[in-house]
């Protein structure tokens, strides 16, 4: 299969990431990330992957940080902008959003999260009561906390996240382990109730490649937890979580190879319905309002790479 598989011109490197999408890039409108939007779209192609999601972050409703999200003020521009590289690469590149999850401005997010055709939101959790616990600004203010309870306090609002019904991905499931921290023993318990969870809000996680560039130097999620949610008949994507072009789709063959290991034999890739994007009913998840949403739809994980292919690309 990987022997006869299409050549694409990857500009000269193998690119693990041929066949899969990745859902989660940012660009140079984020704050903290460089590159126009084009240029991930570009990056996307050359690396031949099936597709790619813009995620940029949604405006942060409690605060105003130019270097954590764009300006409310500039959502429209964000949307237009992807529109109209939809409109140039059909069926290539989707809107979609990086949305944080905190009790206390859901409600916010979750209005400004209807007013857009959004065809997916990322839910993420970057915030504990408050706390922006992976800000690398704030990275000293781990010092002195009970990290079991740090954990089990951040699993629990990333079940809440799923519960909300608003996302239709979940992204980097154990972000809270960023800065390399780690509870005295392993939270297996809690660990377990966030995959039942997540099942039962039927939201699909992605296998983010941002870790592996953290000093936590793992994959989000680690294949433990993988492992725990295939047991549960959770579905899993891609995402790289690109700040920066170069990025998009790093890494890919190591998320392809934890993916397996862990026992999954398909991804949810997000697709349209064949009828067209008239199916407000049948939404399994991130149906919020009267938006057309893209639908995760089960595909085979692609072959792993043989080493004759590898062999054969490299000059
Ligand atoms: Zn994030
Ligand atoms: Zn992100």
């Amino acid at each position: 299969m990987t022997r006869g598989a299409p050549r694409i011109d990857t500009g000269g490197v193998w690119a693990p990431g041929v066949g899969l999408p990745d859902y989660h890039t940012h660009n140079s409108r984020c704050g903290h990330a460089s590159g126009t939007l084009r240029e991930y779209v570009e990056a996307a192609l050359r690396r031949g992957l099936s597709g790619m999601g813009a995620s940029a972050h949604l405006p942060l409703v409690h605060t105003r940080d130019p270097i954590l999200s764009m300006a409310l003020s500039e959502l429209h521009d964000y949307v237009g902008e992807v529109r109209a590289l939809q409109a140039e690469y059909p069926g290539f590149i989707l809107l979609g959003i990086e949305a944080d999850y905190r009790p206390d401005t859901f409600d916010d997010v979750r209005g400004l999260l209807e007013s857009y055709p959004f065809d997916y939101v990322i839910g993420s959790v970057h915030y504990l009561d408050g706390w922006p616990f992976d800000d690398p600004r704030q990275r000293h203010t781990w010092d002195g906390r009970e990290i079991e309870d740090v954990y089990r306090r951040y699993f629990d609002l990333v079940g809440e996240a799923a519960e909300t019904g608003a996302f239709t991905l979940i992204g980097h499931l154990d972000l809270v382990k960023k800065w390399g921290h780690r509870p005295p023993r392993p939270l297996e318990d809690a660990a377990r109730a966030l995959a039942e969870r997540i099942a039962r809000a039927e939201v699909v996680v992605e296998v983010n490649t941002a870790g592996l560039r953290k000093p936590v130097a793992e994959l989000y999620p680690d294949v433990t937890l993988l492992r725990l949610l295939r047991e549960q008949g959770v579905a899993v994507t891609f995402g790289s979580d690109a700040h920066s072009p170069q990025d998009v789709g790093r890494d890919f063959d190591a998320a392809l190879a934890a993916v397996r290991e862990a026992g999954f034999d398909s991804y949810a890739a997000l697709e349209y319905p064949p009828t067209g994007i008239e199916s407000p009913d049948h939404h399994p998840a991130g149906n919020v309002g009267r938006t057309p949403r893209a639908i995760p739809t089960l595909r085979p994980l692609p072959d792993p790479p043989s080493e004759m292919t590898e062999a054969e690309a490299s000059p």
